[in-house]
């Protein structure tokens, strides 16, 4: 297992392939060779490749959600005999190895090993990619916000933040959604006090009117101004007790109740 504080090997870096309204196949990548992260649509990853003369060389797989697997099947047929990397269970067609907590996806081409960190709540075989400094989280943690609970219950996404957020403070947060924006007019709402998110608020805006990603973002950052990492803090449990009109015993309650407000806001 790598060392969580390495950083990603010399000449690797992670590119953004846009796909759809809003979404990033994350790419990791040398100049010879790419492992792209929650292919929704072949399309523009084979694009990608083409443009750089890059062979695919791997596919990691968040979760089960269309907009995340939708393109394995060309690109399995593009690339014979590809790695598709992603949850167990035999729901995924594709998959040819599937992983849970714990186990170590090695990629020997770039040089890379990538930690499996089960994060339930979003779906319920929602996974997360660790390594070398980065975190490829899929659907869990946005910037600024959490995934809807579409499946799980909020004790367990809650679990999940908390995993996730025990990640060292450098690491970079490669979500699949470009949802920065409007995750922060919540997070606002919900703290309207915090000058950091303020200050963000501001720097997101600039990098979106220049058509630029907001991602990755940072789990410092994060934890400074995500409303879903900050349920211990004060003006967030006052803010979700005003909201429901009751008091909430404890943080997971907390989350619950931005989480469902999130949903109507
Ligand atoms: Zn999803
Ligand atoms: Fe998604």
């Amino acid at each position: 297992m790598n060392n969580p504080s390495d950083a990603l090997p010399e000449g690797i870096q992670v590119t953004a392939v846009r796909a759809f309204q809003d979404n990033y196949i994350w790419c990791l990548h040398n100049n010879a060779t790419v492992v792209a992260v929650d292919p929704g649509d072949a399309a523009p990853l084979l694009a990608f490749c083409r443009e750089h003369t890059l062979k695919l060389g791997a596919v990691l797989i968040t979760h089960h959600h269309r907009d995340h697997t939708g393109g394995i099947a060309k690109l399995a047929s593009v690339y014979p005999n590809l790695p598709v990397i992603g949850p167990a269970g035999g729901h995924i067609r594709g998959i040819t190895k599937s992983v849970d907590e714990g186990d170590v996806v090695r990629l020997p081409t770039l040089g890379c090993e990538l930690s499996v960190i089960e994060v339930p709540g979003h779906t319920l075989d929602h996974l997360a990619f660790f390594g070398h400094g980065v975190v490829f989280c899929g659907d869990t943690l946005f910037s600024a916000g959490c995934g809807r609970l579409f499946e799980g219950s909020a004790e367990q996404m809650h679990h999940s933040l908390n995993k996730l957020k025990r990640l060292p403070d450098n690491t970079l947060i490669y979500c699949t959604h470009e949802y920065t924006q409007s995750n922060i007019q919540f997070a606002m709402a919900v703290e309207p006090g915090n000058s950091a998110l303020q200050d963000y608020a501001d720097k997101v805006n600039v990098r979106r009117q220049q058509d630029k990603a907001t991602l990755p973002t940072q789990m410092a950052r994060e934890k400074a101004i995500n409303p879903f990492l900050r349920t211990h803090c004060d003006e967030v449990c006052r803010s979700a007790e005003a909201h429901c009109g009751a008091p909430l015993a404890n943080d997971t309650a907390v989350f619950a109740a931005i989480r469902r407000w999130k949903d109507e806001f």
